[in-house]
C-alpha cells in the first residue's frame, strides 16, 4: 500500500482543524484549506502549530495534489471542490475515521448517533463513565473533535482510554472502517432532508454506518420501537450483537436491564419518557463498559441534562418555564409535549423547514391550554392549528412570548418553550433563542430558581 505523506483538509472548523493538528502530530504535509472565513481561534492554533492553509478560499490545483483529503463533514459531495476531488479519485475520508485509525489501540469507543438525543446521550453516558471512576473522555459532534481527543491520547499516553462521541449523519457518511466497540442508534426521524435527495431512506443509511463495520465483540444498542430502524435491521448482518431497547424496558420512570438490574429515574432531572430511554442507551453502554451499578444510579442522579433541552428554568408564581430550545423539529416536540403531566402553554415557531405538524395535532388536544407563536412569520403555525379549539397568540420576540404566555398560565400550569423550527429569524441559533427566553423568565416579577 502507498504510504500516504501529505493531507489536504477541506473545511477549518473544530473537525478540521482538530484533524489537522492531529496529521501534522503524526507527520503529514497538512494543506488546510476553507472556503469560509476560518475562525481567529482556529487560524492561531493552525499557525502555531507550523500547518499552512487558506481561509475565504479554495485552491483546487493545491488541494489535489495532497494524498488524502479529509473532509468536514459540512461539506456537501455536489460542492464544486468535492466534484474534482472525486474526478481525480483521491481517497478522502472524515474526521471521525482518521481519529479512529490513529486511536490508541487498546482505547474503546462509544458512538451515539440519531436524529434527536444525541448530546443528552451522549454526556450522560460520559457522565455515568465518569462517576464509575473509568477514564472517559467525551466529544465528536459536540466540544472536542475526536481528532483532538485522540491527539491529547497521544501526547500523555492514556491507553484505556474510552472516547464517548457523538456523530451526526454527515460525519458517518466519511467513515471507511470506524467500528465503535459500542454503537447507540436512537432513532430516525426527518431531519437534514436536503441533504440526501429529500429521501429518508438515505438519511438512515447514513446513520446504519455506525453499526456497518462492528464485529463479535461489539455491541448495538438501538430503538426497537422505531419503525424507521426496524426497516433497516434485518440488512444489518454484520456479527456484533445487538440490543434492542422498547417502551417497556423504561416505562413508569424505571430503568430495567434484564430482570435483575433496575435504576429509578424519580431524583434526576431527566424529564420525559424520551430522556428514560436516552437514560437506558447510556446506561446499557455504562454496563457493558464494567461501570458499578450503584455508581449509575448515583451518576444518574447528579446529571445535570445540557441546556435547552427540557431545561426547567424556574417556577414563577406556581407556573413551571421549561426552556427545550434545541427542538428544531417536530419530533423533538412530539416526545415535549408527551412528557408534559400539568396544561401547557406552548410556544412555537421560527424558521419553518416545511414541518408535517400532523403528529403533533392529538397531543395538543391532549396537553396543550394556548399556543403563542414565536416567529417572523407564523403562518404555518396558525395554518395547521386553526381548527385545533386553542387560543393562538401570535409574538415576535422572546420578551412578547414570555409575557403573553405569563398572561396566559395559570397557577399550576406549565410553560414549554419547544419550537420545531430553526431559530435563525428572530435570533443568532437556538442557544440564543433559549438564553433570551431564559433571561425573560427570569425577570418575571417573583422566581425562584429550581436548584
Ligand atoms: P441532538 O444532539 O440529537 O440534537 P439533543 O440531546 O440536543 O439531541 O436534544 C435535541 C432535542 O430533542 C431536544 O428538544 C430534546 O428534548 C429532544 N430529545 C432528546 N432525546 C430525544 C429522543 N430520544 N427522542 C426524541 N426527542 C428527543
Amino acid at each position: 500500500m502507498k504510504q500516504i505523506k501529505s493531507i489536504a483538509i477541506l473545511g477549518a472548523g473544530e473537525s478540521g482543524t482538530g484533524a489537522a493538528l492531529l496529521a501534522n502530530w503524526l507527520g503529514y504535509a497538512v494543506f488546510v484549506s476553507d472556503k469560509n472565513a476560518i475562525k481567529p481561534e482556529f487560524q492561531a492554533e493552525l499557525e502555531a502549530a507550523g500547518i499552512e492553509f487558506e481561509s475565504g478560499e479554495h485552491t483546487i490545483e493545491q488541494i489535489l495534489k495532497a494524498d488524502t483529503i479529509i473532509k468536514s463533514p459540512g461539506i456537501p459531495e455536489k460542492a464544486p471542490v468535492m466534484q474534482a476531488i472525486r474526478a481525480k479519485g483521491i481517497p478522502v475520508l472524515g474526521e471521525i475515521e482518521f481519529a479512529w485509525q490513529h486511536r490508541p489501540r487498546a482505547s474503546k469507543v462509544v458512538a451515539i448517533t440519531g436524529s434527536n438525543g444525541k448530546t443528552t446521550t451522549t454526556g450522560l453516558t460520559h457522565h455515568l463513565l465518569e462517576t464509575a471512576g473509568l477514564p472517559a473522555v467525551v466529544g465528536g459532534n459536540i466540544g472536542h473533535a475526536f481528532a483532538r481527543l485522540v491527539l491529547l491520547d497521544l501526547q500523555n499516553p492514556a491507553p484505556e482510554r474510552i472516547y464517548v462521541v457523538e456523530v451526526s449523519s454527515f460525519q458517518l457518511e466519511d467513515i471507511l472502517q470506524f467500528r465503535p466497540e459500542i454503537g447507540v442508534l436512537l432513532n430516525i426521524t426527518p431531519d437534514h432532508l436536503d441533504r440526501y435527495d429529500y429521501k429518508l431512506e438515505n438519511y438512515a443509511r447514513a446513520k446504519f454506518q455506525i453499526t456497518i463495520n462492528q464485529r463479535q465483540s461489539d455491541i448495538f444498542i438501538y430503538n426497537g420501537d422505531d419503525p424507521e430502524i426496524l426497516k433497516f435491521m434485518p440488512e444489518q448482518v454484520n456479527a456484533g450483537k445487538k440490543i434492542a431497547l422498547k417502551a417497556a424496558d423504561y416505562k413508569n420512570g424505571v430503568l430495567h436491564i434484564g430482570q435483575e438490574l433496575q435504576f429509578n429515574m424519580a431524583s434526576t432531572k431527566l424529564r420525559g419518557p424520551h430522556n428514560h430511554f436516552n437514560a437506558l442507551c447510556a446506561v446499557h453502554a455504562a454496563l457493558v463498559l464494567g461501570a458499578d451499578p450503584a455508581k449509575i444510579q448515583a451518576g444518574l442522579e447528579s446529571f445535570n441534562p445540557p441546556a435547552h433541552r427540557m431545561e426547567v428554568v424556574a417556577t414563577v408564581n406556581g407556573v413551571t418555564w421549561i426552556n427545550d430550545s434545541k427542538a428544531t423539529n417536530v419530533d423533538a416536540v412530539f416526545y415535549a409535549l408527551k412528557a408534559m403531566d400539568q396544561p401547557t402553554v406552548w410556544i412555537v415557531g421560527g424558521q419553518d423547514k416545511g414541518n408535517d405538524y400532523t403528529p403533533l395535532q392529538a397531543l395538543v388536544q391532549q396537553k396543550v391550554k394556548a399556543i403563542v407563536c414565536m416567529g417572523l412569520d407564523n403562518q404555518p403555525i396558525l395554518t395547521a392549528f386553526k381548527d385545533a379549539g386553542k387560543a393562538i397568540v401570535e409574538t415576535r420576540s422572546a420578551v412578547e412570548a414570555v409575557q403573553t404566555s405569563n398572561r396566559l398560565a395559570a397557577q399550576g400550569e406549565t410553560v414549554l418553550l419547544s419550537p420545531a423550527c430553526a431559530s435563525f429569524d428572530l435570533f443568532k441559533n437556538y442557544e440564543d433563542r433559549g438564553d433570551q427566553f431564559r433571561q425573560a423568565v427570569l425577570s418575571l416579577t417573583v422566581n425562584i430558581p429550581i436548584t
